[in-house]
């Protein structure tokens, strides 16, 4: 059934297509959340919307107010659709090594960004986040990265909408990890489904999610763009006891993928979908051996956003013509 006209950009955020990973074992089948299909193209819209409409709400920010965020992008794009719409001032810090593409979408949106040297990392730009709000009035910095109200995002929408389609026959979910709220809305959700649910994180070879579950990990830089920490004490919201396994996988394995979903799959999505994509049909092979014994024989996973965003750092170059 065709949804009825949607008032604004905004009330099309969410319900978003399921699609099958053909790849995946006949028995154990895998499904991707397909979150390019947001107005801003990514999975970061879903927490634009629900955090800055719960925080006016709250009054936590009241109309003609600003939103300032620390943010690589997409959280941005997602933002500053939202608060375009609720009448909301938003202003970005973005390290400047993130792609321009993602900068000028959030310009385009009305919002003001203001780079951070990228030898600064994402810390450097959080704490210039605080300070502008600070010398603003009537400012509040969501901080995605600690804010509740993240996770709880996907808990209400990504989650209800995953286990709907598949009429709550969900064995293990799989997702890459940023600030992690993403994975830990819907392991949240599942665990309380189902308590044997099986949960994976995913990061870059190089990032240090996987230390929090004792697994030595040696810290390394990676072009895998969204997903990893090289501090795992300044994501917050990733809740180690949620998790059965965190699963790193390489830059190369990442970008192999990334070209096959579009080649063979008609997907086209970015290397966080690329990692993704490899782990959840690791663990759906696993589940197909008995090597994991989850509740269902069905793997869920999330594709964040698309190839297009990265088209200037060669995507579909040579993984070595790929830019980070
Ligand atoms: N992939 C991409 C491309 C992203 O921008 C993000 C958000 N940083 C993620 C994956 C991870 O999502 P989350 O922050 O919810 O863990």
């Amino acid at each position: 059934m065709i949804d009825p006209p949607a008032g604004s950009v905004l009330d099309t955020v969410g319900r978003t297509p399921l699609v099958s990973v053909q790849a995946a074992p006949d028995a154990v089948p895998v499904y991707a959340k397909l979150e390019s299909f947001n107005p801003g193209a990514s999975v970061k819209d879903r927490i634009g919307r629900y955090m800055l409409e719960r925080m006016l709400e709250r009054g936590d920010v009241s109309p003609g107010g600003t939103v300032v965020e620390p943010t690589a992008g997409n959280t941005g794009i997602g933002i500053a659709v939202a608060a375009g719409q609720l009448d909301i001032e938003a202003v970005f810090v973005v390290p400047e090594r993130f792609s321009v593409e993602k900068q000028q979408l959030m310009a385009a949106l009305g919002a003001e960004v203001i780079n951070t040297p990228t030898s600064e990392g994402m810390g450097g730009a959080i704490e210039r986040a605080h300070e502008l709000a600070e010398e603003l009035d009537d400012a509040v910095v969501p901080q995605q990265f600690s804010n509740p109200l993240n996770t709880e995002a996907h808990y209400e929408t990504t989650a209800p909408e995953v286990y709907e389609a598949l009429d709550g026959e969900v064995g293990a979910v799989v997702a890459g990890c940023g600030t992690a709220g993403t994975l830990m809305g819907l392991a949240r959700y599942a665990r309380e489904r189902d308590p044997d649910t099986y949960v994976c994180a995913v990061e870059p070879e190089g990032s240090l999610y996987a230390t929090t579950k004792g697994v030595e990990s040696e810290e390394a830089e990676y072009k895998t763009e969204g997903i990893g920490t090289h501090d795992p004490t300044t994501n917050e919201l990733f809740e180690p006891e949620l998790v059965d396994e965190v699963l790193q996988i390489s830059d190369r394995d990442a970008h192999d993928e990334l070209k096959r979903l579009a080649r063979e799959e008609g997907h086209l999505v970015a290397s966080s979908s690329g990692a993704a994509s490899v782990a959840a049909l690791g663990v759906a092979e696993r589940i197909e051996a008995d090597e994991i014994d989850a509740p269902h024989d069905s793997v869920v996973t999330v594709f964040p956003d698309s190839s297009e965003r990265y088209l200037s750092k060669g995507i579909y170059r040579s993984f070595e013509a790929w830019e980070d």
